[in-house]
């Protein structure tokens, strides 16, 4: 049966006269699908109950809680859901004044790049917008959501699209679109999250030298790094938005001063920050993590030279929730 969950303003008003209800009660099934979140049409008081038994007849509210849970020293949390016969992961990260979810938008992973666990996955298809909101109506605590679990969430735009629209609409949950931040390697298809959207964007830069980057990351080959920079320098960052470029640092292979250049030249003149992260290595493959020393020193010559760098603090590598690591361990706990 078809979810709820997922339907926009005008489709759930569809919905309502498919059942024989008033138009009107599009609006109040949107009330208590994304304010309210219930989990049953039991709880749609509002709602008559004939109603209710004809929704019943025809759909589903969309909502499943995880099947599991792991809990990490530092407090993260890494969720695993059910999704058709897939399994798909979450990751929650409190912090002191906050609270962040990292949402997956497929299962799996088609992009391939080298140095990630979940792209040894494959691919094994994409995730509804129902599948998306589910993960984040899951948690009523959260001040951020960030789409960098499994998956490319441009390769799934239509979903990803739908489901910010309904996390920022005034019928949906009404969030301020600075709360949400969406990552991507950089496919032509994140030009419709430009024009649509207006939450942030990470984009995964990794080497700032196309030929080196396609080396590990295959993307490349579809919209290389200079294309992808060259497009977002045509979007106004200078207000509310904000993009990111994310970089793991690998000994030797990208944190030299010929890439620090490099990565200067190439995003010169765009309004910008680059995070720099340490990789967890471990991971079956030939990457050696830069050193503490060397990122610190890659961060000021950047910093040095005008360009907004962080180190970022990595979180739940104990548990497989840190970044590049979700591989749905937890299903075979
Ligand atoms: S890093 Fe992201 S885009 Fe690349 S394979 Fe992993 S999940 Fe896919």
């Amino acid at each position: 049966m078809e979810a709820l969950l997922g339907k926009t303003l005008e489709e759930l008003q569809e919905v309502a006269l498919r059942v024989g209800l008033q138009k009107f009660a599009g609006k109040q099934l949107a009330q208590w699908l994304y304010v309210r979140r219930v989990t049953s049409f039991d709880e749609m008081t509002n709602i008559s109950l004939k109603g209710r038994e004809a929704l019943k007849a025809s759909y589903t509210i969309g909502r499943h809680a995880p099947v599991r849970e792991a809990v990490s020293v530092d407090g993260t949390r890494k969720y695993l859901f059910a999704v058709g016969e897939q399994f798909i992961e979450s990751v929650y990260i409190p912090e002191e004044d906050r609270a962040t979810l990292c949402v997956s938008t497929q299962a799996g992973c088609k992009m391939g790049c080298r140095f990630c666990m979940t792209g040894t996955l494959g691919f094994h298809g994409h995730l509804s917008a129902a599948d998306i909101l589910n993960q984040i109506f899951c948690f009523d605590d959260l001040t951020n959501v960030v789409f960098m679990g499994e998956g490319e969430p441009m390769d799934n735009i239509d979903n990803v699209l739908r489901s910010l629209e309904i996390l920022t609409a005034e019928y949906g949950c009404a969030w301020s679109p600075k709360r949400i931040t969406v990552s991507t390697v950089g496919i032509p298809a994140m030009k419709r999250f430009l024009d649509e959207s207006e939450c942030h964007l990470a984009v995964s830069l990794h080497n700032p030298f196309a030929a080196e980057r396609a080396a590990i990351m295959p993307a490349e080959k579809m919209m290389s790094i200079n294309d992808v920079v060259a497009l977002l320098k045509q979007y106004d960052w200078s207000h509310q938005r904000r993009v990111s470029f994310e970089y793991i640092c690998w000994h030797g292979v990208n944190d030299t001063i010929v890439h620090a250049k490099q990565l200067l030249h190439l995003l010169k003149g765009l309004n910008c920050r680059v995070n720099l992260i340490r990789f967890h290595e471990g991971v079956d493959r030939d990457f050696p993590a830069s050193d503490e020393k060397q990122m610190e020193w890659f961060r000021d010559y950047l910093t040095d030279n005008h360009l907004t760098t962080t180190i970022r603090r990595s979180r739940g590598e104990d548990i497989l929730a840190a970044c590049g690591m979700l591989v749905n361990a937890l299903n075979t706990n």
